[in-house]
């Protein structure tokens, strides 16, 4: 996902008060709702089940702006239970919950819906259940919800995006994060004419004799809830090829020229990270860019692009230092997500930071890669004006709401200090490839990755990740000289006791490295005061000398 609105908030002049603070990021501490406890935990009638498959089968009424169908929801209990828990929101309707022909009982409690069965469901076994609803989704939030809009020729036009309101405001489904189909069916019914853009890859259309066509999309891997999408519009088409992926673009017919040229930008991006991170990983999807009437979102293999067919963020220089205006933001930003955010996913939105630090560190190795490594240092710290240090990048579990934006910049930063804590460039580059290896397709959460960076390195690195994911304050290198003793004392002032990071100090070439502790240490130095520095574009830290 990417940022709107603190990008509104930090750009002079986009706002009518320019000069106004930008607005306090939403406390992660604060009580939580109930409607934040029950889509957020991961309680018993969500963990005695496990997802094999949905088939979300709707018709799209535009003149109405409304849906109805059904998802087919298949799943395999891991308990005997009587009961499961999905969710819809409360303003849709539930028309009926149906087990082959038996009409099952169910429960709603605000957006979750309880689903009981008369008899109990066997450990191990498979069932298939029919979820038929219908109603008026709302349009809510940054990116919409379910949005009914028309296009500048006054088609309608049509998109979902519900990562932060969940996928339930629009279609019912298990919506969390912990759990995913292995794969799933899209058939969308809309007026003749109008084109539906999903996930995965086009089977293919269906006249249906009454005014509306239905398009059938198939997902072949594991999807997020959120990434789930709907794009209705007056799309004209057009492909590409990187190598045996097919790539495919929805835009509307009076920017065909311009994404045309725009558009070029996704081959090399996608052989950037392939080189890096591995095959792409939605091969049998394809590759798909849909223009849509807001900024844009990583859907799964249906990347949503709104941003003007322009380099930079809505034409700005996002970090403000001149490389943003380089690329197209969103192609990069959002695209990465396939890797970190879809294929990687987290399994609690408190640690979406493997989302959105990840995604974030990704556009500096597009950047290094495409314009060079001084460039990258000076795209990362240009995000250092955006890090706050206010509230920890991971929230408590369980509750579903959004962690501080700190996750995205503050996140790639430290990534980028991890590689100088491992001060080893091939190493770095092979372990962030079998990271990726590793976890595709997988729900984790930060320990896993703690573990295996650990094991990867053969070192204790959980103190660092804990410091500057699990603690608001980044750590201090503490500097004192002794001119008298031509002696210099250091150590981290940290949060996390046991926090131990390398640090070169001095320039990256004839610098030295440190081994600094949270205890004092004493180093025989000809450097003064004067002479003392630290490459802070390597390592994200504060620094005192006296
Ligand atoms: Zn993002």
């Amino acid at each position: 996902m990417c940022l709107g609105s603190i990008l509104h908030a930090q750009i002079p002049g986009v706002t009518a008060a320019p000069q106004a603070p930008p607005p306090a990021p939403p406390s992660t501490e604060r009580p939580p709702t109930r409607l934040d406890m029950l889509r957020g935990e991961y309680g018993r009638y969500r963990a005695n089940n496990d997802l094999l498959s949905y088939h979300l089968d709707v018709r799209v009424d535009p003149g109405r702006k409304s849906i109805a169908g059904r998802n087919t929801i298949r799943f395999r209990m891991l308990a005997t239970d009587r009961r499961i828990q999905l969710d819809l929101y409360a303003n849709l309707h539930v028309d009926r919950i149906l087990l082959g022909s038996t009409a099952l009982e169910y429960e709603r409690d605000l957006n979750t819906v309880y689903v009981n069965f008369p008899a109990p469901l066997d450990a191990g076994r498979e069932y298939t259940i029919d979820f038929f609803y219908s109603g008026m989704p709302r349009e809510e939030g940054r990116f919409g919800g379910m949005a009914f809009r028309t296009d500048a020729s006054g088609h309608p036009w049509i998109t979902t995006a519900c990562e932060d309101e969940g996928a339930s405001i629009w279609w019912p489904n298990k919506d969390q994060w912990r759990d995913e189909p292995e794969g799933m069916e899209i058939s969308v019914a809309i007026p003749n004419g109008l084109v539906d853009v999903s996930n995965g890859a086009f089977v293919g259309t269906t006249d249906l004799g009454d005014g509306f066509t239905r398009w059938d999309w198939r997902v072949h891997y594991p999807i997020n809830a959120y990434d789930v999408a709907l794009n209705i519009g007056n799309y004209v088409h057009f492909a590409d090829r990187l190598d045996d992926l097919a790539l495919d673009y929805y835009v509307t017919p009076e920017n065909l020229d311009r994404a045309k040229s725009q558009f070029a930008q996704a081959r090399p991006m996608l052989a950037i990270y392939q080189k890096y991170f591995g095959e792409y990983p939605f091969a049998k999807d394809g590759y798909k860019l849909v223009e849509v009437p807001y900024a844009g979102m990583e859907h799964q293999s249906a990347v949503a692009y709104g941003n003007r067919f322009a380099n930079g963020y809505l034409e700005r220089d996002f970090t403000g230092v001149g490389i943003s205006m380089k690329f197209d933001f969103i192609i990069i930003h959002e695209s990465a997500h396939e890797w970190f955010g879809n294929a990687v996913s987290a399994a609690d939105m408190s640690d979406m930071w493997i989302h959105e630090g990840w995604a974030t560190y990704m556009e500096a190795i597009y950047v290094e890669d495409r314009f060079g490594h001084d460039d990258a240092l000076k795209y990362l710290s240009g995000y250092k004006a955006k890090v706050l240090n206010r509230e920890p990048i991971i929230t408590q579990r369980g509750i579903y709401r959004s962690p501080s934006q700190d996750m995205y910049f503050k996140g790639a930063l430290f990534l980028n200090t991890l590689r100088s804590v491992v001060n080893d460039d091939a190493r770095w580059w092979a372990l962030l490839h079998d990271y990726f290896q590793h976890f595709k397709y997988q729900n984790i959460m930060t320990e896993d990755v703690v573990a295996f960076f650990n094991a990867g390195l053969g070192r204790n690195l959980t103190p660092i990740f804990d410091q500057y994911l699990r603690r608001a304050a980044i750590p201090t290198l503490e500097v004192s000289f002794d001119a008298g003793a031509g002696t210099m004392a250091y150590r981290w002032k940290a949060d996390e006791r046991d926090f131990a990071m390398p640090i070169r100090i001095g320039t990256a070439g004839s610098g030295t490295l440190l081994e600094p502790t949270t205890s004092w240490k004493i180093l025989r130095t000809s450097l003064s005061k004067r002479q003392f520095t630290v490459p802070t574009d390597l390592y994200y830290v504060n620094v005192t000398a006296e």
